[in-house]
């Protein structure tokens, strides 16, 4: 879909802004000295939009997940009512397009860890009717739905409740985020999904050997079936020399290696910006110590001779196109 008429349009996959409205009440409509995202650093850094992660850890279990979920959702509402003359929620490509017309930053939803849907389809249509546009599986622990990165002992993959819900978001339009998925899990969302899968915050495992970063094999999956993977800035998931010594830090230019290498193996129409910023605590990369800076990952692709029309589809556009891809496919 043509939303941008040849400019940049900055859409982050995912940020973990939620959690920080609920727990340290950030008041999202002023420069704030902590944490890496709000409105005005957006507006600054000209960002159109981010995924907003309704993010539960995983000791939180049941009807306490679900709880955290809603009131995470209610303080975002609350957030974009107060600032409406900056923000809009988003819960559709065509609403992103619609935001930005009128000036608004679009602010969508997403939900990181499936642990608040418990195992009820009902709960996950719910969601699904109250905006949130995606579900990452799973965080750093197995769930009732599939297997995490981080443990991946309890059901080799998808759960039984797994392959219910897979075929439910496909049904609604929902995309199947898998950043934190175990590698059986991933595998399994490829093998079933009607859809294309995204990984809204993932990196390439052959440039930095975390267990969560794709394979080369994953990313070529991931763009045949015509899916996305959103870059992740954490420094931890950008080099292995970052954990090794920590007196350096990965910058633009490794985040540019991880995207460069992605488009390799999934294609240029599949790759984009998935900060995870407000999620890493101060774990900045050198040089970017907040959303208003993303837009030096672009200049950075801009000097090493990128062509502007694929600066753009990385940026955001690739974004647009595979959640317009999704939707079209539960029609
Ligand atoms: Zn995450």
């Amino acid at each position: 879909m043509d939303l941008i008429n040849g400019t940049t349009m900055i859409i982050d996959s995912h940020v973990d802004t939620p959690t920080q409205l609920i727990r340290y009440k950030r008041n999202i409509g002023v420069v704030n000295q902590e944490g890496q995202v709000d409105f005005p650093r957006m507006k600054a850094g000209e960002v159109d939009g981010a995924f907003f992660a309704l993010y539960t850890p995983p000791e939180m279990k049941g009807a306490e997940a679900t709880r955290h979920a809603l009131e995470m959702l209610g303080a975002t509402y609350d957030a974009c009512d107060e600032y409406a003359d900056v923000a809009a929620l988003a819960f559709s490509p065509d609403e992103v397009a619609q935001n930005r017309a009128k000036g608004l930053i679009s602010v969508m939803l997403g939900m990181e860890n499936a642990e608040p849907v418990g195992e009820s389809l009902s709960l996950l249509r719910a969601f699904y009717r109250l905006g949130v546009s995606y579900v990452t599986l799973t965080h750093n622990a197995d769930n009732a739905v599939a297997d995490s990165a981080a443990e991946g002992t309890r059901w080799g993959g998808l759960s039984p409740f797994g392959r219910e819900v897979v075929a439910e978001m496909n049904a609604l339009g929902m995309m199947i985020d898998l950043s934190h998925a175990s590698d059986k899990t991933f595998w399994d969302c490829i093998e079933r999904s009607a859809a294309p899968v995204v990984a809204t915050h993932s990196c390439c495992r052959a440039l930095c050997s975390h267990r969560r970063n794709l394979t080369d094999e994953m990313l070529k999956a991931l763009g045949e079936k015509g899916g996305y993977v959103g870059i992740n800035f954490y420094p931890y998931f950008l080099s292995d020399r970052f954990d090794e010594a920590k007196a350096w830090r990965p910058g633009v230019s490794e985040i540019v290696d991880h995207i460069e290498h992605a488009v390799a193996l999934a294609g240029v129409g599949h790759v984009g910006i998935g900060s995870d910023f407000d999620g890493i605590d101060d774990c900045t990369p050198e040089g970017l110590g907040d959303i208003s800076k993303s837009r030096l990952v672009l200049d950075e692709m801009r000097r090493r001779g990128w062509a502007e029309k694929d600066v753009i589809r990385v940026a955001g556009q690739n974004l647009l196109d595979v959640w317009c891809r999704i939707v079209n496919c539960s029609e």
